[in-house]
């Protein structure tokens, strides 16, 4: 198989799943839009996570906070002094690197040249702007590099309007912004990104149990959308490397083609972020107990993943090339769920008599799936467009269709084709895809 990278960078490409932002500009620095299918394929993602984390849930609910934020949140948060990246230049050219991304710190992995790589300076990611008319001290805002922290300030409001107690979670899924030094790997980092962060706050005893439960939780929501066991690994970070506000921090990672790269991180995030807000802002970030009188900071375990990142994963694991009947066909074999379009529509030809049957099936399956329907060229050629596009089941219809009423599913995995009454089509692609 050809390089796998490319060949998923180029079906984005032209398909309409992901497009260089500004590209008629000439892009504008690693910044993505989602096209048609992609806008479709990240919006399941995020449905699905939070299908999976509110939605079959009893003890987490939502938030969807504000990006902007005042200086005071970060300073609090710790992100103002030490969200950092050690920044190096090359003096010859002029290319800048992470100093933790770097094999060796004497030789330029781009030019080659030695001793011409600079000291690391410590370069904050936030990006900083100005609120209001005036670009003064007084008027500096940031645009959040992490969903968490609305959580954390919200922490009061939630408790006190949703009568959760601990152990419970508050969960979002919103755009995060870094100003990353070293953007690339297609969508893997980017400087607009969006997040899916559960914040689960526990009494204090019960933190090591609830990490082990929410590592698990997370690994199996990979595996279950379709990404095989074997590209996945979970891997425990060393001292070193821990988050600031960590404890013990366990990252979900995914063999992508240049290697293991991370998805998600697990982190025992302790009371730091309570404690510092309720410090920083003097209002008190606790949960009493009036079952045993105890008044205590929670503590907080955060599975925090990304959702542009890991749907670069999905389709990473997806893609496939095979054979059908000698003829070579690209074929995204997608989770239903993330899948772009789950049902297709096909009228066998254009022929007149086939195309008002086919709308009529179009009509009575888009309120129960995302379709897409399609009359051009021959059947075949539309069964590998909508192969290559992940799309689970294709409903034909055919001559047949206008003297029996029923029409043929057709599985894009197994290749299977099944005769179904159209009264019977929505019940029947519903158990198959098993949504
Ligand atoms: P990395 O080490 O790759 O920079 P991180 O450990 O700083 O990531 P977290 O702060 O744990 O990342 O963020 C949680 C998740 O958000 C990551 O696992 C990743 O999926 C996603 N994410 C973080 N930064 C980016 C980015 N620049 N572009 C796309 N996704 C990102």
């Amino acid at each position: 198989m050809p390089d796998v990278m490319d060949a998923v960078v180029n079906l984005c490409k032209r398909r309409g799943f992901i497009f260089p932002s500004a590209e008629i500009y000439g892009g504008f620095r690693s910044a993505y839009d989602y096209g048609p299918l992609g806008s479709l394929m990240l919006r399941n993602v995020k449905a699905a996570w939070w299908r999976s984390m509110v939605q079959l849930r009893d003890d987490v609910v939502g938030l969807d906070a504000s990006i902007l934020s005042p200086p005071a949140v970060w300073k609090a948060s710790g992100h103002l002094d030490t969200f950092t990246d050690p920044l190096v230049d090359c003096r010859n050219c002029k290319e800048r690197f992470r100093a933790d991304h770097l094999k060796n710190t004497e030789v330029c992995p781009n030019c080659g040249n030695k001793g011409t790589l600079t000291e690391a300076r410590q370069f904050n990611l936030m990006f900083k702007t100005f609120v209001g008319p005036v670009e003064d001290a007084a008027s500096v805002a940031y645009l959040r590099p992490e969903t968490a922290q609305g959580m954390f300030v919200n922490f009061k409001n939630v408790l006190e309007t949703s009568r959760k107690r601990p152990p419970f979670g508050i969960a979002q899924i919103g755009k995060s912004f870094r100003n990353e030094i070293t953007p690339g790997n297609f969508v893997f980092r980017t400087r607009e990104f969006e997040q899916m962060e559960l914040e689960f706050f526990v009494p204090p005893a019960e933190g090591p149990t609830w990490f082990d439960y929410w590592c698990g939780e997370r690994l199996q929501w990979y595996v279950d959308l379709g990404i095989p066991k074997e590209r996945l690994q979970l891997r425990a970070h060393d001292p070193a490397e821990l988050s600031h506000y960590s404890t013990g921090t366990s990252d979900i990672e995914f063999q992508f083609p240049w290697g293991w790269g991370e998805l998600e991180g697990v982190a025992q995030r302790t009371d730091f972020d309570l404690k510092q807000h309720a410090q920083h802002s003097g209002q008190p970030l606790e949960y009493f107990d009036q079952a045993t009188g105890e008044r205590y900071v929670p503590h907080v375990i955060e599975p925090a993943a990304g959702a542009t990142r890991s749907m670069m994963a999905f389709l990473l694991s997806a893609y496939d090339e095979d054979e059908v009947n000698g003829e070579k066909r690209t074929v995204l074999h997608l989770h239903p769920r993330i899948a772009p379009y789950q049902v297709a529509v096909l009228p066998l030809s254009k022929n007149d008599q086939l195309v008002p049957p086919a709308r009529e099936v179009l009509g009575l399956l888009q309120p129960h799936f995302m379709c897409d329907y399609d009359q051009t060229q021959n059947i075949g050629r539309r069964y590998r467009r909508q192969d290559e596009i992940g799309t689970p089941l294709c409903v034909t219809v055919d001559f047949d269709t206008l003297q029996d009423r029923s029409a043929t599913i057709r599985d894009r995995d197994s290749l299977e084709q099944v005769r179904v009454p159209v009264e019977a089509l929505v019940g029947e692609l519903r158990d198959r895809l098993a949504l």
